[in-house]
């Protein structure tokens, strides 16, 4: 996310930049795209088949861009036909293929020019790179293989990446960080902490969710259903699929159609696995003639949604085919959607407290006017109105907002929620809609006050985003040291000797007795090792038990993030964990 402080055109002039010294270089190479990204830019070559990169071709080519830099005084560009455009890339099967889309969908071809280098491009750089980029506030990263347009069916190219910043400073921070963030990397992480796997029997991008993870889950679903509970939700379960009929009433088919598994052919007709929850939560809204007096309705499910995401893009937890949603859908009328929104904030609120989340930052898209009709539904009023109500709800709650106008969803205002994990780096959690056209698509009415039908508004929100995605962050976020109510495992007796082991078991089964997640390791290994092992697995406490201990009717208690916390009874220990367990510390 970097439309603030916007990074985009510096870090995709560099991509230029990089294509340009890449040629120079290795002059048989084929350029393809370029784009910015997060935290730089990448371009994807097709290099002659006897070169093979190493990290010290990276460096010349970063040099040579260097050296490149000092002469790119000015973009200048030109737009041209489809022949000439042809003429000039006429090598190069990748730049004709994208001419093809261009002229397809009747968009204007246009070349950029810097330096020696031209390329097929939209537009957005610098206006004067040698005098607003700083040559040591980029670099070349790594190189990577990335299919291209992403699909398998495709050949493997060369991807470049570059980190670039405003400053030398800012990109030192950003490799700080990175560092860090391998060592919390939720793939490496999950895989060593027992949390989830991938399996090719399954298929690339579904979790497979190990004992662990389970637990992780359920505690969070325990938290989610509590709160929902307390906030008047109502639960619902739902099918994994549905007809295509459905789908075409939600305007999911054919709008979200490249996003869905392709359909499976039953009883004569078209099945979908489910890609959103709501059409099936609003069939539930549809179920009985609502009353206002039924209004708001809040169905709550963690639904299991499939989407398909290329081959090429899934990673980890981060981007997968199946994901478990912490889903709803409030009805309300106009009046309750203050309320209603509100509710929802102070909910996100109370959870970014429970998870230490310091830093967050909503993003309000609002509509822009003059595209109603084509990009956002025919309804000014309701705009307005909606827009005001959710900007006031969000000056009042104090919460940190920027407002993005023309971004909206088809049919309402959109709020992205974004959150930094621990060490900094941003995440995209959750996104909360205001939808007032779909209502309308699916029929969805409630009798008011005066025997009148109406349309209901709809929000959609999911505070805990998805399982995969939230998970994948908190792993980062606590780094694997999961807080006592989220550790798989809370507690680990360990004796010291086997004449400890009876005393051991009495405060395993108490701890048990209360539903404390505890293990007891009564094995041969030495202490140390045992140690070692719980704490390898971050285990957030050990009681160790030897004749110091047993001496004085009493047992060491040891925190993982504190140390050694000394010698408590029993009674004290399990105590102690509960109050720790309730509270969510
Ligand atoms: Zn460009
Ligand atoms: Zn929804």
């Amino acid at each position: 996310m970097n439309k603030e402080n916007n990074l985009d055109p510096l870090r995709h002039t560099l991509a230029h930049l990089l294509a340009s010294a890449v040629l120079e270089l290795y002059p048989n190479t084929k350029n393809t795209i370029g784009p910015a990204i997060d935290n730089g830019f990448y371009y994807d070559f097709e290099f002659p088949t006897d070169v093979k990169l190493s990290d010290k071709d990276l460096h010349d080519i970063e040099k040579k861009m260097k050296k490149n830099l000092n002469s790119w005084k000015e973009f200048t560009h030109k737009e041209v036909s489809e022949k000439e455009a042809k003429a000039h890339f006429k090598d190069n099967p990748y730049k004709l293929e994208l001419i093809e889309e261009i002229v397809g969908k009747g968009e204007k071809i246009t070349l950029y020019t810097c330096g020696d280098f031209t390329d097929l491009c939209r537009g957005g750089h610098i206006d004067n790179p040698s005098k607003d980029i700083h040559g040591d506030s980029f670099k070349l990263s790594h190189i990577a293989g990335a299919y291209w347009r992403g699909s398998e069916k495709n050949k493997m190219l060369t991807r470049i990446y570059g980190l670039a910043f405003e400053t030398k400073e800012r990109l030192d921070e950003y490799e700080k960080q990175k560092i860090e963030a391998e060592k919390r990397d939720h793939r490496k992480l999950g895989k060593e902490l027992g949390i989830f796997t991938f399996d090719d029997d399954v298929g690339p991008g579904l979790p497979l969710w190990l004992p662990n993870g389970a637990e992780i889950i359920e505690e969070l679903e325990i938290l989610a259903k509590e709160t929902e509970k307390d906030q008047g939700y109502k639960r619902v379960r739902t099918p994994h699929i549905a007809k295509e009929s459905m789908y075409l009433k939600s305007g999911h088919l054919p709008y979200y159609k490249e996003s869905m598994f392709p359909p499976m052919e039953y009883e004569g007709g078209k099945y979908y696995l489910k890609a959103m929850n709501c059409p099936h939560h609003h069939k539930i809204f549809s179920f009985s003639q609502r009353s206002y007096k039924d209004l708001p309705l809040r169905l709550a499910e963690y639904g299991t949604c499939y989407r398909h995401e290329k081959s090429g893009e899934l990673f980890g937890l981060m981007r997968v085919r199946m994901l478990e949603m912490n889903d709803a859908h409030i009805y309300c009328t106009e009046e309750q959607f203050a309320d209603e929104f509100r509710a929802v904030n102070e909910m996100y609120l109370k959870y970014f407290k429970i998870f230490g989340i310091e830093k967050y930052i909503m993003r309000f898209s609002t509509h822009d006017p003059k595209h109603l009709g084509d990009k956002f539904v025919n309804e000014p009023e309701l705009w307005k109105k909606t827009e005001d109500m959710v900007r006031n709800v969000l000056i009042e709650s104090n919460i940190p907002y920027i407002e993005i106008a023309n971004e909206a969803a088809f049919y309402g205002p959109k709020i992205d929620v974004q959150v930094w994990s621990a060490i900094g780096r941003e995440f995209t959690l959750a996104t909360n809609q205001v939808d007032f056209a779909v209502p309308k698509r699916f029929n969805l009415t409630y009798i008011d006050n005066e025997g009148k039908e109406q349309t209901p508004l709809c929000i959609h929100r999911a505070p805990l985003g998805t399982h995969e995605r939230f998970i994948g962050f908190l792993i980062e976020h606590y780094g694997g040291n999961f807080p006592l109510w989220l550790s798989p495992v809370q507690v680990k007796v360990i004796p010291i000797a086997e004449a400890h082991h009876a005393k051991a078991n009495e405060i395993y089964e108490k701890l048990k007795e209360r539903r404390i997640r505890v293990e007891i390791d009564l094995s041969k290994e030495g202490f140390g090792k045992k140690i070692r092992e719980a704490k390898v697995m971050r285990i957030p406490y050990f009681i160790i038990i030897g004749d110091k201990d047993i001496e004085i009717s009493k047992v060491t208690l040891e925190s993982r993030d504190h140390g050694q916390i000394g010698q408590l009874s029993e009674d004290e220990v399990v105590e102690r964990m509960v109050k720790e367990i309730v509270e969510r510390r």
